[in-house]
């Protein structure tokens, strides 16, 4: 049963819940782009998002990476535990893309091995500025040895995501994540891990734009939106059915 409403932002809504450790996440169909100049709605992106979630969620548990998911509840709530989210976007990258391309000049789709991790600040008012780890120090935003279990869990993840979209003809670009603490300051992976947070790439076509399943098709105004949504959650469906 939700309770009252802690936080709503761009694409979700958080509520209280008669447990105090647990909170109510609801996916909704807003979607904003360049924070949040653009704005908009994708019919149905609050389901396809919390499904996509769900699933991603258990696979990670799974294999041994800690996260906030408990239960979904509904086709657009999930039970989470409460966390002190820490205030860093993890961003991880197999290929570049986005704002790698714009501040760096890397040609759109040059391959990155290793992949690289960044850390962003996550506040809305400053326009998630890039960190250096000396900014990171400066600011106090964790402690280094925080900082390492993140950079070891964000390659750890997308080891796991990146075959695991392999194995639904999808490319894993980029993505972004979120990490928080629990009660006993352990460190939990929260948020959502969908099209809204991922870069994904058909792997069945090589056209630059019909290639993308993931809210470039919004930010970008490529239209077919919705659909691409869609087939990303069939094809992680189809996966699933078959394990
Ligand atoms: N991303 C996100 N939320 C943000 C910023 C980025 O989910 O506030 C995701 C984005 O969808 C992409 C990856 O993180 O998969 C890297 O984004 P990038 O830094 O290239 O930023 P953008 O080009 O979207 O401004």
């Amino acid at each position: 049963m939700a309770g009252e409403k802690l936080y709503e932002g761009k694409a979700k809504i958080i509520y209280t819940t008669d447990d105090s450790a647990v909170l109510l996440t609801y996916f909704k169909d807003d979607a904003t782009a360049f924070n949040a100049q653009k704005r908009g709605q994708i019919a149905d992106k609050g389901k396809i998002n919390c499904a996509i979630s769900t699933y991603l969620f258990q696979q990670l548990e799974a294999a041994g990476v800690p996260t906030h998911w408990l239960e979904t509840t509904s086709d657009r709530e999930m039970r989470v535990k409460a966390l002190t989210i820490i205030p860093l976007e993890v961003v991880v990258r197999n290929i570049a893309a986005g704002s790698l391309c714009r501040q760096t000049g890397l040609p759109l789709g040059q391959v990155i091995n290793p992949p690289l991790v960044e850390f962003y600040y996550k506040n809305d008012d400053l326009g998630d500025p890039l960190l250096t780890p000396d900014r990171m120090r400066l600011m106090a935003l964790a402690t280094e040895e925080q900082i390492e279990t993140l950079r070891r869990q964000a390659e750890h993840i997308n080891q796991i995501l990146t075959a695991f979209f392999a194995s639904c003809a999808i490319t894993l670009v980029d993505f972004k994540l979120e990490f928080g603490l629990d009660a006993d300051q352990r460190i939990l992976l929260g948020d959502e891990i969908s099209p809204d947070t991922c870069r994904l790439w058909d792997q069945s076509t090589q056209d630059e734009t019909q290639r993308v399943m993931d809210k470039d098709r919004f930010r970008q105004d490529l239209g077919q939106v919705e659909q691409a949504y869609q087939r990303v959650l069939e094809r992680v469906m189809a996966q699933a059915s078959q394990h």
